[in-house]
């Protein structure tokens, strides 16, 4: 039996996390900032935000205590002589740009083309969500997961696309909405072979 809290699988219910304590700096943070927009942070509404508001930010950047490699620690050798392409598609997630503290939010297609062994094809995403929940900036984001997979599993090629909505840019300054940015990162095969490349980003819809 594993313990869900540390290592969930797919499909398992998770506990919510026990309330955390919130240090009085924090919170008091939290009410400088309300009173600073033009709120009173004394009134009922508000009284129990700066505790709900920090932590959700321990869970908005809750892969700051996270390893992301340790999700591609457990490899399966055995591969029935598997030498294609292996893809998760449009895995939605959330993050939040370093400059703004904004949501960012979006979709991600990892592939990559196995050398001598595969993992669960589910750990693609947690690896993903370990550097999602960080501030981040898309570029990095993407760069990250992608180094990632080429220094862990060492396959021969990787092929990282993210498309997210920043909402930075939708909820203020240029505001305008429903726009997207895509940002790719391609490694090995899929970096220095065009075919390769265009085959990966057809499978992944592009
Ligand atoms: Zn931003």
């Amino acid at each position: 039996m594993h313990d869900p809290h540390h290592d969930p699988v797919d499909g398992d219910i998770v506990a919510p996390p026990p309330k955390i304590p919130v240090p009085e700096h924090v919170a008091e943070a939290i009410r400088t900032l309300i009173r600073w927009t033009g709120d009173d942070p004394d009134r009922e509404g508000l009284l129990d935000t700066p505790q709900r508001v920090a932590r959700a930010w321990k869970e908005y950047c809750a892969g700051y205590g996270e390893d992301p490699s340790h999700h591609l620690s457990r490899v399966f050798e055995e591969v029935g002589g598997y030498d294609e392409i292996v893809l998760l598609k449009d895995i939605p997630f959330q993050s939040h740009c370093e400059h703004h503290m904004a949501p960012i939010t979006g979709k991600a297609s990892i592939a990559y083309l196995p050398r001598n062994h595969v993992v669960g094809i589910s750990k693609l995403a947690r690896v993903l969500h370990a550097f999602a929940r960080r501030l981040q900036v898309q570029e990095r984001l993407t760069a990250e997961v992608a180094d990632c997979i080429w220094n862990h599993l060492h396959p021969q090629g990787v092929a990282v696309v993210i498309e997210a909505q920043h909402g930075c840019m939708t909820g203020r300054g240029v505001r305008t909405p429903g726009v997207g940015m895509v940002t790719s990162r391609m490694m090995g095969v899929f970096r220095e072979d065009e075919r390769s490349r265009a085959e990966v980003l057809k499978l992944m819809g592009y």
